[in-house]
């Protein structure tokens, strides 16, 4: 038994309430641990010198006056249920769950929602090489409107045509 427990079970130990097992356990505390056993000491002494004190009757019709007064005190008005609903769940502690929530509904939605197809299968040299041709007509037609298109587009192929001559040597 560690400290917090036999302290919460002090009170009844020193009343007499406490069950048998319990009160062995509490007792093998004490007799290992000085803290607790000086806590049940001074516990037991306070209780005693309460004891001995004088009862002091209540006056003649404190019962009834006290239960009046206790009827009299209008009780708190009830909140309405969707504000007290959305009170608990913008309480501080549950915040680090919604969050969690949260993630696990982005999660979710990234795992189900349909991905794109992977894309066509890898193009041979021949394609690649038509898509850079089609690229730097583009950007040649962008890049200079009152060009020679076709001049421009032959002598980018040209160089393009002497690349892959180096890469084939
Ligand atoms: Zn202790």
């Amino acid at each position: 038994m560690n400290c917090e427990t036999a302290r919460q079970l002090l009170s009844e130990y020193v009343d007499g309430t406490l069950s048998a097992r319990n009160v062995f356990r509490v007792e093998c505390h004490l007799a290992a641990c000085h803290t607790c056993a000086a806590l049940a000491h001074d516990l037991r002494r306070t209780v005693g010198a309460v004891s001995r004190l004088p009862a002091i009757a209540a006056p003649e019709g404190f019962a009834e006056r006290l239960a009046r007064r206790l009827q009299s005190v209008e009780p708190a008005p009830r909140r309405r249920a969707w504000v007290a609903s959305l009170v608990e769940v913008l309480r501080p502690r549950l915040v680090p769950a919604m969050g969690a929530l949260g993630a696990c509904a982005v999660l979710a939605a990234l795992l189900l929602l349909p991905r794109p197809s992977p894309g066509p299968p890898p193009a041979s040299e021949a394609e690649q090489q038509a898509a850079t041709h089609r690229l730097q007509s583009v950007v040649l037609s962008a890049t200079d409107p009152f060009e020679d298109l076709a001049a421009a587009n032959l002598a980018a192929h040209a160089s393009t045509a002497e690349q892959t001559a180096g890469r084939v040597q």
